[in-house]
């Protein structure tokens, strides 16, 4: 494995580690962009960069768009991670270079209620399957972001006890790491379909992004001035949690009336069962797209009751950007708009109000998160709280 400190030293005052910092975080340069970025010397970047093109670290990128001089990126194969993402009933996995340019993915079935032991061990069958199919084995993986679908605690790198992943309480990054054979780094998948929207999508062009997952059950995921934010024993971004009916349903948590209870999918598709029993979700996105006046509606008013507590959250933190993804995403902007105009009727008078988009990402959005996570531990990516992922 090669991280970034091992190309660029561990002294950011070199001219060395000044120019691969440059092209981390700018992706492709031409020499003269990276003279302006690192304020040196172009004889200097000339010099710097015949080294590293020596030792195969810097390669050429082909003309740089609209520019003049050939433009230069690290090379991609310095690093080969993966991004995992795992559901309640498939497992993904995204492996990308030191770009995050995707090399190869795959999908897996998993049992229901499948335990860590179980969950890891298809996902060690499928990277081997995986590597081999591509042309890619051989190839270490450097590092792997794993998210999964219920509490992280980021900072002890363990799952948390709960209800929702009872067969992976108390597994460490470690236990993975030991079990898919790379060094592992470990997170919640709102959490990480966030960070992938603020890296590579919707929020990439701002610092911070809030990230709202409207699926079988409501998360946010926050990411302020670069970083995760992912709260005392990960449990920020809780939205779903909210209260926004005293007297209704009750929820799985145990509470009764949470934004969850009324507006994640399955509430959905309970208040369209009085005239379509036993709905199928899929259905229900089709008679959206078909202007069924029911479904729009009852897609539109979950939407508002979530853009309004995304609303009160986003005078609390105040991104730049929101990003709306999950199923319910995908009825498009019948769901997006009643959370744009919540959020701009709730701002302050005056102010900026956040733009409200859907994700750009897709179903991608979590395991390219993961794969940003194992490229920020490596060092590849510039991230402020990056759990480091040495050897
Ligand atoms: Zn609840």
């Amino acid at each position: 494995m090669t991280t970034f400190r091992d190309v660029a030293g561990v002294d950011p005052s070199t001219t060395r580690y000044r120019t691969v910092a440059a092209l981390r975080d700018h992706g492709v340069l031409s020499r003269a962009g990276l003279a302006r970025a690192t304020s040196l010397a172009p004889s200097t970047i000339t010099a710097v960069v015949r080294g590293l093109s020596d030792e195969g670290l810097v390669v050429e990128a082909g003309p740089p768009a609209g520019g003049r001089g050939t433009a230069l990126r690290v090379k991609g194969q310095l690093a080969t991670v993966a991004g995992v993402d795992f559901g309640f009933r498939t497992v993904r996995l995204l492996v990308a270079d030191v770009h995050a340019t995707e090399l190869a993915r795959a999908e897996r079935a998993l049992p229901d209620g499948y335990d860590s032991a179980r969950g890891l061990q298809v996902v060690r069958e499928m990277i081997d399957d995986t590597l081999g199919a591509s042309g890619l084995a051989g190839r270490a993986l450097s590092g792997i972001g794993v998210a999964l679908p219920g509490p992280v605690d980021s900072e002890r790198q363990e799952v948390a006890p709960s209800s929702v992943l009872p067969g992976w309480a108390g597994t460490t990054a470690s236990a993975v790491s030991a079990a898919l054979g790379a060094p592992a780094v470990i997170e919640n998948d709102a959490n990480l379909a966030a960070l992938g929207e603020h890296v590579y999508g919707a929020g990439r062009q701002g610092s911070s992004t809030l990230t709202v997952k409207i699926h079988s059950g409501i998360g946010a995921g926050i990411v302020l001035g670069d970083r995760l934010v992912t709260g005392s024993a990960g449990g920020a971004g809780e939205i779903g949690h909210v209260l926004v009916d005293r007297l209704g349903p009750l929820c799985r948590c145990g509470k009764r009336g949470c934004l969850d209870t009324v507006a994640a999918v399955p509430a959905v598709l309970a208040s369209m069962s009085p005239l379509h029993p036993g709905l199928r979700f899929a259905d229900f996105l089709a008679m959206v797209a078909a202007d069924d006046p029911g479904a729009r509606r009852i897609a539109a008013d979950a939407a508002e009751l979530v853009g309004g507590v995304v609303a009160t959250a986003c005078l609390l933190v105040a991104p730049d950007t929101v990003v709306v993804v999950g199923a319910l995403a995908r009825a498009g902007e019948v769901v997006v708009e009643p959370v744009r105009r919540a959020v701009q009727e709730a701002a302050v008078p005056g102010r900026a109000a956040p733009v409200v988009s859907a994700g750009q990402l897709g179903d991608r959005h979590t395991a390219m998160g993961a794969v940003a996570l194992a490229l920020g531990g490596l060092g590849w990516r510039r991230m402020a709280g990056a759990k480091a992922l040495l050897s």
